[in-house]
């Protein structure tokens, strides 16, 4: 008898991955393992419809929330952009893959080391993030949902607020409305380094609060980590048979879904058979790799000294700012965002000519 594949982790990924894989493929028998009591540990998940246009249709029951537009704050007033926001909540994603997944298939509570998950298993598919790059910095992340004294008149996600000011790096502040009461904020901190210290997080996070005329009733969940801002390819271990995913996120943003969604699309039209897989996510990789350095290197601006411009800059246009969250800059962006800097004097001339040399 076959050996089930064991999907390593049931954070986003292993979760997505499950998910489709017992949608297309439900022959194949999988047992996904995750360490902790609940699959995707509490987390929230945002993202633009632009991001997996083509995943929308598969993702669907997965989502809890949707907006039809989402809103730029870059001085006064807001810019509408009409392109949708969709929110992955874990709670439900834990519900979901419950309920559709044979018990067996599921392992919560289960901390597995990969060399006995390969013993148990036909091959691995390793979610785990576990790899090592050289690092421009840190994205601090502090995730709040919380419902106010009043209601917030907030119609849209709003996904960067200029006025919000930048206490250490540069900073997105971005906040979607769940209820009339209720947010869901997100805080991101860009910064050189990666030291978490959440009351002073929490303290900025108020002060925007106030400055949005906001009064907090109570604070519903809180979530919060660190993520690195790569300058370098993910370097992992490859041996056996096991299928490596580490490192697959957005280089700036740190967000996953673009990469999961599109990279477990190509994985589950193949006949799911261990030497296919790992061409597949091989190929996939160095196709992708040629965006991931252009973002690699905007990430060495963003621990510079005015980087909350280069954010700016991109939220000020909306199909720039769609392939900047895709990962998919072309050309004219990229000549653009150099250009712009070259412009604000932020980045000297022999930088350019490097940049030129690598595209
Ligand atoms: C506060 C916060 C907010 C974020 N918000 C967003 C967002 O809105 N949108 C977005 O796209 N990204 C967001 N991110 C980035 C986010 O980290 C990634 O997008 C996504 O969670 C990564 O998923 P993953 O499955 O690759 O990794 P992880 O979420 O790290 O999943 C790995 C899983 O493996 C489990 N595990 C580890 N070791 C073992 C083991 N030995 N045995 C069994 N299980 C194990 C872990 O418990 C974990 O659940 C946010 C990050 C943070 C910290």
């Amino acid at each position: 008898m076959n050996k089930p594949v064991i999907i390593l982790g049931g954070g986003l990924w292993g979760c997505l991955l499950a998910y489709k894989l017992k949608e297309s493929l439900p022959e194949v028998e999988f047992i996904l393992y995750e360490e902790s009591s609940m699959l995707g540990r509490h987390e929230a998940w945002t993202f633009r419809e632009s991001d997996c246009p083509k995943a929308l249709k598969w993702l669907k029951p997965l989502i809890t929330k949707s907006w039809h537009e989402h809103r730029v704050r870059l001085g006064q007033g807001e810019k509408a952009y009409h392109n949708p926001f969709h929110l992955i909540d874990s709670r439900h994603m834990h519900e979901l893959l419950l309920e559709k997944l044979p018990a067996q298939a599921i392992r919560l509570n289960n901390r597995l080391r990969a060399g006995l998950a390969l013993q148990e298993s036909s091959f691995v598919i390793d979610t785990r993030n576990i790899c090592h790059f050289k690092k421009a910095g840190y994205k601090k992340h502090l995730t709040v949902e919380l419902e106010l004294q009043h209601e917030h008149g907030v119609a849209a996600p709003v996904v960067f607020n200029k006025n919000v000011k930048n206490k250490d790096g540069s900073r997105i502040f971005s906040y979607f409305p769940l209820s009339s009461r209720v947010l869901l904020i997100n805080d991101y901190w860009f910064s050189s380094n990666q030291v978490l210290n959440l009351e002073q997080m929490r303290e900025a996070l108020n002060e925007a609060l106030t400055s949005l005329g906001w009064k907090v009733q109570k604070i519903i969940r809180e979530e919060s980590g660190v993520t690195v801002v790569p300058t370098s390819e993910p370097l992992f271990r490859q041996e056996g048979r096991v299928i490596n995913l580490a490192g697959l996120f957005h280089d700036t943003t740190g967000c996953s879904i673009g990469h999961a969604t599109r990279l477990i699309e190509k994985m589950v039209s193949t006949s799911f058979r261990f030497g296919e897989l790992r061409e597949v996510v091989n190929i996939y990789r160095s196709e992708i790799e040629n965006d991931r350095k252009f973002l690699r290197y905007i990430n060495k601006l963003l621990t510079e000294e005015t980087p909350g411009q280069l954010f700016e800059m991109v939220h000020e246009q909306p199909f720039l700012l769609e392939r900047f969250s895709r990962g998919e800059l072309n050309f004219f962006d990229r000549s653009k965002i150099v250009l712009n800097k070259i412009s604000s004097g932020l980045l000297p001339l022999e930088s350019h000519s490097r940049l030129e040399s690598r595209q």
